[in-house]
């Protein structure tokens, strides 16, 4: 598929007003924060501000070692006493795969609920609002502004697969599909061979999911862990979407104890997709790493091996149109991304009780 194909095959649609998929739209949403931090954390290689926006006042705590240090030391608390701390943290990350806009939409209606009790659509969502606030809430709304930028149709509902490859992963010089997994057997994606940059790929054609975390490529994946190390929180999400149902990917080289912390999340988040009629898949079983293909140690396992928190990748539907994809519009997208998040927030409040 060229660019030019690729282009003729955007819809022609208004998108709902609550539906977040340009970073336009997300400036403009930030300016009016009141209630929150922001703060820029770093700039991506297209100089691009990647943003943190906090809800809720740090809590002091102390801090002798760091994560791996401490842990050596057969002492987490020595890393950060969180058991000091009266509210849970929680750290969500948007879409470090650029289109992944589901999770930019979902993230940006949050904000707007911690604000004003509604989310973009003017829908009251005051439950949310008051666990929220019971939580300090650390939001990246865009963890690849770069790959956003490059994401013309702004969403992928009602698309197909082969739009999602050609934006998400991008082409080869013949005009082909990279795809999954020979998408990843090129990093940084740069080279006489390659045609469309993806929305994997900040403008560095660093992919932060899979940065070198001990030297890192980029800057994105690094500004997202120092703050997951100086804040220490007690959960944390990378925020993907996929082709399939909604889905708590198993987390990789971490701990029985905390693949088993994730597996009792999701079993809570599927209770809430239950009462709301939105279908889902089954729950991982937690496993050691091992066999021909272990898992990536990536930017998800990262987040836990720098702060101790308990961390997860999550995999929203875009809602393709193709027939064995998982059927969503976009309403039902933005309600599997408050139901994640408001799951996340009582899970982590039941512990504080
Ligand atoms: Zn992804």
């Amino acid at each position: 598929m060229t660019y030019e194909q690729a282009k003729a095959r955007i819809p022609d649609r208004p998108l709902p007003e609550f539906w977040v998929g340009d970073l336009g739209r997300v400036d403009k949403e930030l300016a009016k924060v009141r209630t929150a931090k922001v703060e820029v954390i770093t700039r991506t290689p297209g100089n691009r501000p990647v943003h943190l926006v906090s809800f809720g006042e740090p809590e002091k705590t102390v801090s002798k070692a760091n994560f791996n240090s401490a842990i050596g030391g057969l002492d987490e608390s020595a890393y950060m006493n969180k058991e000091a701390r009266y509210r849970p943290v929680i750290l969500f990350v948007g879409p470090v795969h650029g289109h992944e806009v589901e999770a930019l939409t979902g993230l940006m209606n949050l904000i707007n609920v911690m604000e004003t009790g509604k989310d973009l659509a003017g829908k009251e969502r005051r439950e949310l609002r008051e666990l929220g606030r019971r939580c300090r809430l650390l939001i990246i709304p865009a963890g690849n502004p770069d790959g956003t930028a490059r994401f013309e149709p702004r969403a992928l509902n009602g698309m197909t697969g082969s739009d999602l490859r050609f934006w998400g992963q991008g082409t080869w010089t013949d005009d082909t599909f990279c795809g999954w997994p020979q998408s990843k057997r090129q990093h940084p994606m740069v080279g006489d061979n390659v045609r469309f940059l993806g929305c994997y790929f900040n403008e560095a054609a660093v992919n932060p999911m899979h940065d070198e975390f001990f030297a890192p490529m980029s800057g994105e994946a690094p500004a997202i862990l120092d703050v997951a190390r100086r804040e220490g929180p007690d959960l944390a999400v990378s925020l993907h979407s996929h082709e399939s149902a909604p889905a708590l990917l198993r987390p990789a080289w971490v701990t029985a104890e905390k693949q088993e912390d994730i597996r009792t999340l999701a079993g809570l988040y599927h209770g809430l997709l239950d009462e709301r009629g939105i279908k889902h898949g089954g729950i991982f079983s937690a496993s050691a790493e091992g066999g021909p293909n272990p898992a990536a140690l990536n930017l998800t396992s990262a987040i836990y091996h720098v702060s101790g928190a308990s961390s997860f990748t999550f995999e929203c539907p875009h809602g393709l149109a193709d027939e064995r994809s998982y059927k969503v519009d976009f309403q039902g997208i933005l309600e599997m991304q408050l139901a994640l998040y408001e799951a996340m927030m009582r899970h982590e409040i039941a512990k504080t009780q």
